[in-house]
């Protein structure tokens, strides 16, 4: 990669994990820097700049939540959080602290690793002007004309499926929790509108061919909500 080595404040107790993350980490290039608990965590994120954060939810001493609302008083740096599986409302409250992704325990170092980049690659593109134009595979969105295609045919959406997919598609990878879409694409925030974000999505996915059981482009992220990828080059 010819960008400047990003550095990663990597926060977490189990020293296995930490020491196996922190290696393969290392091995793709980035700098690293270990913290074991929640105290040292904010210590070392005030000493040094860093590009991401991935924080382990439950610490010794200050927790992984308590950490997260800590930088995100000061920094909007993206945070990846870990969590153990079954903390299902830990990861959306995770997500409503602020944080921009979650992996959940046992995760392959290599999913850690896909994620972390894109998480960077999103803050990257964050700091350049918004894109007119999103381009992924056959799906092309126009979102100053309000038109999307897929294999060159125009998508015949409505209004708040068009909103739909562009807030999923500006952050490929981002896990969006059904609130959250409600919010951002029909503007309340009323819990039982939940269910009609889920209809939004499944009218948006026949539309565009995408199978929920082997998709292309939207997925969805269980108990949470929903994340758009960019197709893989060469499926499909
Ligand atoms: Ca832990």
């Amino acid at each position: 990669m010819a960008t400047a080595t990003r550095r990663i404040l990597l926060v977490e107790d189990e020293k296995a994990i930490r020491e196996a993350v922190g290696a393969y980490l290392e091995r793709e290039g980035y700098w690293v820097t270990p913290a074991s608990d929640g105290e040292q965590a904010i210590a070392e994120f005030q000493r040094h700049k860093f590009d991401l954060v991935i924080l382990d939810l439950m610490l010794p001493k200050v927790s992984g939540e308590a950490v997260c609302r800590s930088i995100r008083d000061s920094s909007d740096v993206p945070i990846m959080m870990l969590t153990a599986k079954g903390e299902t409302e830990d990861r959306v409250a995770g997500l409503e602290l602020g944080a921009d992704d979650y992996l959940v325990k046992p995760f392959s170092p290599r999913e850690l690793v896909a994620r972390a980049r894109a998480l960077l690659r999103r803050a990257h593109a964050d700091t350049e002007p918004q894109r007119d134009k999103l381009i992924f595979g056959d799906l092309e969105i126009d979102t100053a004309g309000h038109k999307a295609f897929l294999g060159g045919e125009e998508l015949d959406l409505t209004a708040s499926e068009f909103k739909l997919l562009v807030t999923l598609a500006r952050y490929p990878g981002r896990v969006y929790t059904r609130m959250e879409l409600v919010e951002k694409v029909l503007g309340y925030d009323f819990e039982g509108y939940e269910r009609t974000i889920d209809s939004h999505v499944k009218n948006l996915r026949s539309k565009m061919h995408d199978d929920p059981r082997d998709p292309n482009y939207i997925w969805t992220v269980h108990g949470i909500g929903y994340r758009f990828e960019a197709p893989k080059t060469g499926e499909k």
